[in-house]
């Protein structure tokens, strides 16, 4: 097949892809997102992931992890437990940031895989693809969208992107058979079929611990409340990427900071 199109979104595309609430929307109608994130060593990853997904289009979320009592601490209209098998229904997941790579986070990571709705998986979660049955466990009918940096990648591909980052993403896509995030200055999104988009909103304030955290929420609770993986991927690196900008107005940016400007952003853009 020839170059693929390459498209760049703007806020138009963003506003009208967004879920909103209608007049008789309830919590659950809105979607259920299941975070599964962080761990005992890192529980400040499943902190900032369900802040990502707080500020999403979802009415619950689910959370299940070790750090479950820090999640409810911290947002308090969570619902936590250990485990994903107890978790209840939810309409997608997220799950790998901060995750860990031992045996209970790859239980954790084959319960999400078990189920039968649309799956982010980020970091640990896509190392821990690598030395199991990934050809097997990627083998689902639901959608499925990877959030990689470049050592994620280079893990999972077994070769780091190199120059041609749009035709590595577009590889990997189509060989996980799921929409590829490939995280960068300039974030770029391919699907299997070959579809790419680039990231125009991106900022330097983004390099920052647990940034990518906060994107894997975010990019769940837009799966769960039933954007397609495409649009999911390309709205939340969008809105993330003005959230770095918009929190970087304020001095030095972490990632609490990307999280809270999450709201004012989305705020303005769907205005
Ligand atoms: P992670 O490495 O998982 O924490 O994710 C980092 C996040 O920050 C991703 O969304 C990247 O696209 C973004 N990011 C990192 N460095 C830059 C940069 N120089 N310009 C724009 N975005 C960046
Ligand atoms: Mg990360």
């Amino acid at each position: 097949r020839g170059d693929p199109a390459i498209r760049v979104p703007d806020a138009a595309d963003i506003a009208a892809w967004w879920p909103q609430p209608g007049p008789t929307s309830d919590k659950y109608s809105r979607g259920v997102v299941g975070v599964a994130t962080g761990s005992g060593r890192y529980p400040g990853a499943a902190v900032l992931s369900v802040a990502g997904a707080l500020a999403g289009p979802t009415g619950l979320i689910r959370f299940a992890g070790s750090a479950h009592a820090e999640v409810v601490r911290a947002h308090p209209s969570v619902i936590a437990v250990p485990r994903v098998a107890d978790a209840g229904r939810v309409q997608a997941w997220a799950c790998g940031s901060g995750l860990g790579t031992g045996d209970d986070a790859r239980t954790e990571l084959r319960s999400v895989l078990a189920s039968a709705v649309p799956v982010l998986l980020d970091a640990d979660a896509l190392t821990l693809l690598v030395d199991g049955q990934h050809a097997t466990d990627l083998r689902r009918d639901a959608p499925l969208v990877i959030t990689p940096h470049d050592g994620e990648f280079a893990r999972l591909a077994g070769e780091a992107p190199g120059a041609d980052r749009i035709g590595a993403a577009c590889k990997l896509a189509a060989w996980i058979n799921g929409v590829v995030l490939l995280k960068g200055d300039r974030t770029i999104v391919a699907t299997p079929a070959g579809e790419v988009w680039v990231n125009p909103t991106g900022s330097p304030a983004l390099a920052t611990a647990g940034s990518g955290d906060v994107l894997a929420g975010l990019l769940g609770s837009l799966l769960a409340a039933g954007l397609a993986p495409e649009r999911a991927a390309v709205a939340a690196a969008y809105v993330h990427g003005l959230a770095g900008r918009r929190a970087a107005l304020d001095g030095p940016v972490t990632a609490p900071d990307v999280a809270a400007a999450l709201r004012p952003v989305l705020a303005d853009l769907l205005a």
